[in-house]
């Protein structure tokens, strides 16, 4: 049995980084991968300004007297254009370029408006206070984001900010997905004696869509050497990458491991994790394959942990290791040693800011209901045996995938 770092290491070492990149606009490139080093254009802040509303001041004005006439108005968008005058102040907004004589701004609540139209301050300033200066937050030349990295609802809005408005990127990823099994019917027939509803195609599209894939639905296939043959070859000659559940556990895997090898080089690895261990993983001539599970937990499971790094790879994004916690069981765990458990679990922090965690339900790979309550998988080491009340566990809380 091969443990869940062997595949991902065997998988990531396989699998090469796109080679083409083309541009596009920001709002086509959301969840894309940017597939170069974007630089900044321009300093942000462009030019210094006020972050407060108040008065723009120079402290040499106020050697003497603390009460100063009022010389015009900086506005967000109308600076101030006139000449400054000694002893004077320009009433300044949030966002108001600062004029270059001035070198603080005092907040308004800690100013008295006179009745002859001059102000004073209630104390001497401190200089560059309330000041946004020119490039305090990007700098002309600065990189602002890294080829690898995922458009998102973040990284977008920085580059719209600089003025950047299209964007090298790799290709959207195009995926086709299929489930096999006599015994499937999609949702929306009736079910005859026998049959079960086909879950795990919905499972992995949704999840393809969220990944920002392009999802090509080649349905059910029933367990049927002909049909596999052809679905297979048709599917990767137009997706990048071929997803199918069921057929490879023992019994069926002989089935579809004739008709894989036929037209490709596929492995078929015993994983050492639970639940998933079945998985499936190589080349067809045109695409690569990754074939899950049939049970819905495992297929999920093995999508998640398997699945996600090599679609990130192929869509040129960087690896990121999964994010892991330490939290307290309260309440025991069952397990078996030899294999690495991803017991669905729910985690939440405690009145004293402690992680605590306990194991969502029966854990058996066929019951997906547990899935909705629960926030994280609870990893438990391979060598460990069955965890007590209070013991130390890891916990993995669901990315926004499964959210
Ligand atoms: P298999 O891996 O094909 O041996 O399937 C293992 C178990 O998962 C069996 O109980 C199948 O009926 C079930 N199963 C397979 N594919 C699906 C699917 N797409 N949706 C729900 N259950 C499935
Ligand atoms: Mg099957």
């Amino acid at each position: 049995m091969l443990t869940l770092q062997q595949a991902l290491d065997k998988i990531l070492n396989t699998l090469p980084a796109p080679t083409t990149h083309h541009k596009v606009s920001l709002e086509q490139a959301v969840n894309l991968v940017c597939a170069e080093d974007v630089i900044s254009p321009i300093n942000v802040p462009s030019f210094d300004n006020s972050a407060m509303d108040g008065y723009a001041v120079r402290l040499a004005d106020l050697d003497k007297s603390l009460t100063l006439s009022v010389a015009g108005k900086s506005f967000a968008g109308n600076p101030f254009m006139g000449e400054w005058q000694a002893q004077s102040a320009v009433r300044i907004m949030t966002g108001a370029m600062l004029p270059v004589e001035a070198d603080t701004v005092v907040i308004q609540e800690d100013v008295l408006l006179n009745d002859n139209g001059t102000i004073t301050l209630s104390e001497l300033p401190k200089k560059n206070q309330n000041i946004r200066r020119i490039g305090e937050d990007v700098k002309i030349g600065d990189v602002v984001l890294k080829k690898g990295q995922k458009l998102t609802a973040v990284s977008l809005p920085l580059l719209a900010s600089l003025g950047i408005c299209d964007i090298e990127v790799y290709p959207r990823l195009k995926v086709a997905v299929l489930s096999t099994g006599d015994e499937l019917v999609s949702v929306g027939q009736p079910l005859q004696a026998g049959q079960i509803y086909d879950t795990n195609r919905f499972t992995v599209k949704l999840m393809l869509e969220k990944l920002g894939c392009e999802v090509l639905d080649f349905g059910i296939l029933p367990d049927n050497e002909q049909q596999f043959e052809q679905a297979f070859l048709t599917a990767q000659e137009q997706a990048d990458l071929l997803i199918t559940s069921g057929g490879v556990s023992v019994g069926e895997a002989d089935f579809t491991k004739t008709v894989l090898e036929k037209i490709g080089e596929v492995n078929f690895w015993k994983l050492a994790m639970k639940p998933g261990k079945p998985f499936a993983f190589g080349k067809l001539p045109n695409a690569w394959f990754c074939g899950l599970p049939g049970n819905p937990v495992s297929a999920l499971v093995t999508f998640y942990q398997l699945v996600q790094p090599v679609i990130a790879r192929l869509s040129g994004a960087d690896y990121k290791p999964a994010t892991l916690l330490h939290a307290t069981a309260i309440a025991p765990m069952k397990k078996a040693v030899g294999r690495l458990d991803f017991q669905r679990g729910f985690y939440q922090v405690n009145p004293q800011g402690k992680i605590e965690v306990q194991a969502v339900g029966f854990q058996g790979s066929h019951l997906f209901s547990a899935f909705v309550k629960s926030n994280c998988f609870i990893r438990i080491e391979q060598q460990r045996g069955n965890v007590a009340v209070g013991e130390t566990v890891i916990i993995e809380p669901f990315s926004d995938l499964l959210g």
